[in-house]
C-alpha cells in the first residue's frame, strides 16, 4: 500500500500528540477534535482498510482495542463511558488509509451518528 501521513507520524517526519506507544500501536490526538478527547489508535504495521486485515492480524487487533481500552481506563473517564469507531471506506466517511480506531469521549456520544 501506500505511504500516508499516518506514516509520517509514526517516523515522527510530521508532529502528533502523541498520547501512548508501544511496540505495535501509536496513539496521538486528532487534529480535528469531534469531542474533549479525540484520540487515534493505529497500529505501527500500514493496512489500509479493515477490509485488508489478514487472518494472522486479528492479535494485533485485538491489541489495538485493548490499547485504547487501558488508556480509557488510565484517564479516569472508561466508566462514564467512550465511543470507538472505525471508517472504513467511501460511505464509512474514511479519509486516511491507514486503519485507525477513533477514541471519542468527553461528551455525551449520540445515536445515530451522522
Ligand atoms: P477517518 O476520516 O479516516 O476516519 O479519520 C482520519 C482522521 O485523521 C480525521 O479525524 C482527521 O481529523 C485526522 N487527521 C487528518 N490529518 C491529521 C494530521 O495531520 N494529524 C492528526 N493528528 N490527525 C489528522
Amino acid at each position: 500500500m501506500g505511504d500516508t501521513l499516518f506514516g509520517k507520524i509514526i517516523r515522527r517526519e510530521i508532529p502528533a500528540d502523541i498520547v501512548y506507544e508501544d511496540a505495535d500501536v501509536l496513539a496521538f490526538r486528532d487534529i480535528a477534535p469531534q469531542a474533549p478527547v479525540h484520540v487515534l489508535f493505529i497500529p505501527k504495521k500500514p493496512i489500509a482498510t479493515l477490509n485488508d486485515v489478514p487472518d494472522t492480524d486479528a492479535a494485533l487487533i485485538g491489541k489495538l482495542v485493548m490499547a485504547a481500552v487501558c488508556w480509557a481506563k488510565s484517564q479516569g473517564f472508561a466508566d462514564t463511558g467512550y465511543r470507538l469507531v472505525t471508517n472504513c471506506n467511501q460511505d464509512g466517511g474514511q479519509t486516511v488509509f491507514h486503519i485507525h480506531l477513533h477514541l471519542l469521549a468527553g461528551r455525551q456520544m449520540h445515536w445515530p451518528p451522522g
